[in-house]
């Protein structure tokens, strides 16, 4: 799913025209993509002049620096290392489920287009 750097979007609006289904707005001088109606039909990323709507995996740094800040977060509820080490094994397996679950729904994507179009 694209997603805007807010930094980097002027607040145009030319994104928000090139939408086809609505699902950009612009609030506070900034472009919001609203991932439940977003189709990913990529557009919004062709059309900005400004290269502020950017793709997924420029996300995963940030998403990374977000969970470990979370992890660090929840430690703060447990006192004894043993406690704490039981927290981290959960959040690592919670992680492990998460990628497989993305692994395993990449692996559909084609299983999906083989069975509506034939390819
Ligand atoms: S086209 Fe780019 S700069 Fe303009 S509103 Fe959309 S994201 Fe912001
Ligand atoms: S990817 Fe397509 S549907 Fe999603 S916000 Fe951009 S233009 Fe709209």
């Amino acid at each position: 799913m694209p997603w805007i750097k807010a930094e980097d979007c002027v607040a145009c609006g030319v994104c928000v025209e090139e939408c086809p289904v609505g699902a950009i707005s612009i609030d506070n001088q900034v472009a919001i993509i609203d991932e439940n109606e977003c189709i990913r039909c990529g557009k919004c990323h062709d059309v900005c002049p400004q290269e502020a709507v950017r793709h997924d995996s420029e996300r995963i740094p940030m998403q990374v620096a977000k969970n470990t800040e979370w992890a660090k977060s929840l430690l703060r509820h447990f006192e004894t290392d043993d406690d704490k080490k039981g927290l981290i094994d959960r959040l690592k397996r919670y992680f492990i489920t998460e990628r497989k679950i993305a692994e395993q729904s990449a692996e559909q994507m084609d299983a999906i287009l083989h069975e509506i179009c034939g390819l």
